[in-house]
């Protein structure tokens, strides 16, 4: 039997809270120019029931995932919701939910406030460690409305959620327009030498509302830098096949850490998160959000299970699993050092 097929991968329920975001990723289907999707926020009533469902179903932990925002108010709201996650009891364990967050950049001070409230991790992507292929898809510049990048910014945000105490991942997107195999490699350097506990890495996948997507998909595109000779475009075979490689380079360099099977992986190949999962990684984020908002939330083209609804996600998973002979962590929270 292989050696691999005694291992055991934990579940995080992932909630996706809000659509509404202040940053212009020029990847991301849900940047704030894109007017085409109805932008919505779920009630704190909504995301406790969820956090329930993942509570009692043995998820061990949920992920509080969104588009970036800072104002008080939601800042707040997201304290109170982080503390009642947290107290949720369930008579199928006493043991708390863990919870992830994914809110993008925030203040040290807001952080703190947020793992003070309860939250155990925080993943915030570099999404591409080269500062130039940083630059390169988000907008910088000047403008009043947008919350602009900067590549500093992002570092100084990670070092302020390891001091804040945080599980911290970090991560990227592979097979980016532009990108090199040597930006490949500086990804995986730069993991290491931020010592992440967790990474959540997975394919580009082009998203035709947005000024990336159009170039990849050979549209005609807005607010991009042109083509310089740099572009280049993976097919759905390479985007796969390096996803993969970067899942199996990590592992050996850093056996210790959580490894998310990105959901991005499934829109490529229907076994996706299995083959990642046979790739070293030990994390799967069954999406729980409600079926009715899904839609709503397309940070790519074709995400899968989009349609369908929380319990059908976690049969197919089941039997996903259960095909390559890999053990489901249930009622476990799962935190990193436990790759067996
Ligand atoms: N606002 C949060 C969450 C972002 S969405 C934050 O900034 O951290 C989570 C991840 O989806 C992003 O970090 C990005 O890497 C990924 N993503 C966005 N658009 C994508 C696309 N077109 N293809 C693949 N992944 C994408």
């Amino acid at each position: 039997m292989n050696r691999r097929n005694s291992r055991t991968v934990y579940l995080r329920g992932l909630i996706e809270l809000s659509n509404i975001c202040r940053k212009d990723c020029l990847y991301c289907g849900i940047r704030c120019s894109n007017r085409k999707i109805e932008r919505y926020e779920l009630p704190e009533a909504q995301v406790l029931e969820l956090s329930q469902y993942a509570l009692d179903s043995g998820y061990g932990s949920v992920v509080l995932q969104g588009g970036e925002r800072c104002d008080s108010n939601y800042v707040e709201r997201i304290s109170a919701l982080v503390y009642k996650i947290k107290h949720l009891t369930s008579d199928r364990t006493s043991l708390p939910l863990g919870i992830t967050l994914s809110l993008g950049e925030q203040s040290r001070e807001v952080y703190r406030e947020w793992f003070n409230s309860g939250a155990d991790r925080y993943l915030l992507r570099i999404e591409a460690s080269n500062p130039e292929l940083y630059r390169k898809i988000h907008p910088s510049g000047n403008d009043a409305e947008i919350k602009m990048h900067s590549y500093d910014r992002r570092i100084e945000a990670l070092e302020d959620l390891k001091s804040a105490g945080y599980i911290t991942g970090s991560g990227m997107m592979i097979a980016l327009p532009y990108q090199k195999m040597g930006d490949l490699e500086r990804d995986l350097d730069f993991l290491a030498s931020m010592d992440v506990d967790m990474v959540g890495m997975g394919p580009y996948i082009p998203h035709r509302d947005t000024p990336l997507g159009r170039l990849s998909l050979g549209m005609k595109p807005e607010g991009v830098p042109p083509d310089d000779g740099d572009f280049v475009s993976y097919t759905r075979e390479q985007r796969m096949a390096l996803s993969l490689e970067m899942i199996r380079r990590l592992r050996e360099r850093m056996p210790q850490i959580n490894i998310a099977a990105a959901t991005a992986l499934e829109v490529l190949s229907e076994d996706g998160k299995a083959q990642a999962v046979l790739s070293g990684a030990n994390v799967i984020m069954p999406n729980i959000t409600t079926s009715a908002m899904r839609r709503n939330y397309q940070l790519y083209e074709g995400k899968s299970e989009v349609k369908d609804d929380a319990e059908s996600t976690r049969l197919k998973l089941e039997r996903q699993m259960e095909r390559i002979g890999v053990k489901i962590g249930w009622f476990d929270i799962g935190n990193p050092g436990k790759f067996s």
